[in-house]
């Protein structure tokens, strides 16, 4: 069977890491089974969707390297649910309420002081030809809601196992608001059963949502696709994410000079049972996804381990592969500057840094009290044969002649080379230098004290 799925996010803000991770999940599985993937833009709520998050929603799309084979928006069918609306309608199975909201709200809350749980009572239903045309009549509109079936909901969750929820348990549902315009949940099943959807991955907050849906996939006489539904993301304490989510939007994250395969590689992993690694393609993190793995408990998102993984996928690229993108922070950067820096970024454009302290002039912060010192490290240095180890030959001969050791023998050196206090390791200092750079930073260092 060729499966086909969608990633169907509001336009009304810019994706965010919870976002991403349910695209990432349905490409996956997607590519894994060779299927057609979708992207469908859900901007039916008109106030709040607008054209600048669809476009940003894309772009961060592709520079994820997250493809899709399609796109549409809700917004162009309204023909479409006008048609099932109007069906649904002469089936009995959506009927207007002309509830207020304030009135809804006052009936939840004596249910609520009465200990129940707050389901719609079906008040409409009961409502009379002649009640209704008054309400008419006096201009007000309906809000539609859709008359569930009572009885037990069931379906196989592809993470959570099998699911059963009490169709009586749950309010019918608002399809069409009183302004007219369609919630997601209409649009959603019609699209899914027009584009003939095989299988849904989001979040664990809508399985009720997927329990109505899967009745009104029924009542339009649709397939029902499989579903899965996995766990939110929290954050290291367990706390929901949704909080400080505005900083964790793909934008963001970019700016901040995350690449996209750390952030695909991370939320590949995360709440699985499997070990999170650096991975550069999109197929190699495919190779090893299994919807199986995905664990009951939340996925916790700690940035912090996020940007680990980042220097990781960093020191991973080889020179071929970045010089056209080096170039532009370090223009005359070349392998042996690459493999010397690349393990010490934590994001790629720290490397101009790096090249400015190896082929620049870096800050020079020697201390008075090492003049003597790097004096005598100086007058060392000039004795020995470049073609040996100097670096090793050099600190063991100041080791014995300065009685300094570890990092009252290191540190001098490395700032009046480097002007840091960490970095590559020194061997790999001394070989990007040069001899010629070295014997001058070092005059420069001591003649500053
Ligand atoms: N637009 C819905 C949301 O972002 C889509 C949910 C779904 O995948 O069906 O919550």
């Amino acid at each position: 069977m060729s499966v086909k799925l969608r990633f169907a996010p509001s336009p009304t803000g810019l994706i965010h890491v919870g976002n991403i991770r349910t695209a990432l999940m349905n490409s996956l599985f997607c590519r894994k089974h060779g299927g057609t993937f979708l992207l469908r833009l859900d901007d039916t709520d008109e106030e709040r969707s607008t054209e600048e998050f669809s476009q940003a929603i894309q772009e961060d799309l592709t520079w994820l390297g997250l493809t899709y084979d399609e796109v549409f928006k809700q917004s162009e069918r309204y023909v479409r649910y006008n048609k099932i609306r109007d069906e649904l309608i002469a089936k009995g199975l959506l009927y207007p309420c002309y509830e207020t909201p304030e009135e809804l709200e006052r009936k939840r809350k004596r249910l609520l002081a009465r200990g129940k749980p707050p389901i719609y009572d079906r008040s409409a239903l009961a409502l009379t030809e002649e009640q209704r045309k008054s309400y008419d009549d006096a201009g007000q509109k309906p809000h539609w809601r859709f008359k569930l079936t009572h009885e037990m909901i069931e379906f196989t969750d592809l993470i959570r196992g099998e699911v059963a929820i009490d169709a009586a348990t749950v309010s019918d549902p608002v399809l069409i608001r009183a302004d007219g315009s369609y919630l997601y949940t209409l649009c959603s099943v019609i699209d899914d059963a027009d584009y003939k959807i095989t299988h849904i991955i989001r979040g664990e907050d809508h399985v009720t949502n997927t329990a109505v849906q899967v009745q009104i996939f029924k009542a339009i006489g649709a397939e029902v696709p499989k579903f899965a539904h996995h766990p939110l993301l929290t954050d290291d304490k367990g706390e929901k994410l949704s909080k400080r989510i505005g900083g964790l939007s793909v934008r963001s994250l970019r700016e901040k000079g995350l690449e996209p395969q750390t952030i695909l590689s991370y939320l590949a992993r995360i709440g699985t049972s499997d070990p999170v690694e650096p991975h550069k393609m999109l197929k190699d993190i495919v190779g090893g996804f299994d919807i199986s793995r995905i664990s009951h408990s939340p996925a916790r998102f700690v940035t912090h381990d996020m940007e680990n993984l980042n220097s990781q996928i960093v020191a991973s690229y080889d020179f071929s592969e970045i010089e056209i993108r080096l170039k532009k922070h370090a223009p005359e950067a070349d392998a042996k500057f690459w493999n010397g820096v690349k393990f010490n970024l934590k994001y790629f454009s720290d490397v101009a840094e790096w090249y400015h302290i190896i082929f620049g002039n870096p800050e020079n912060i020697a201390i008075p009290e090492d003049k003597d010192y790097l004096t005598l490290a100086l007058s060392e240095l000039q004795k020995l044969d470049w073609s040996t180890d100097v670096w090793k030959i050099w600190t063991n001969t100041l080791k014995a002649t300065s009685g300094r050791n570890g990092k009252k023998l290191f540190m001098p050196l490395r700032q009046a080379l480097t002007g840091m206090s960490h970095g590559p390791e020194m061997e790999v200092i001394i070989y990007l230098l040069g001899s010629e750079k070295i014997i001058q930073r070092m005059e420069n260092a001591i003649d500053s004290l």
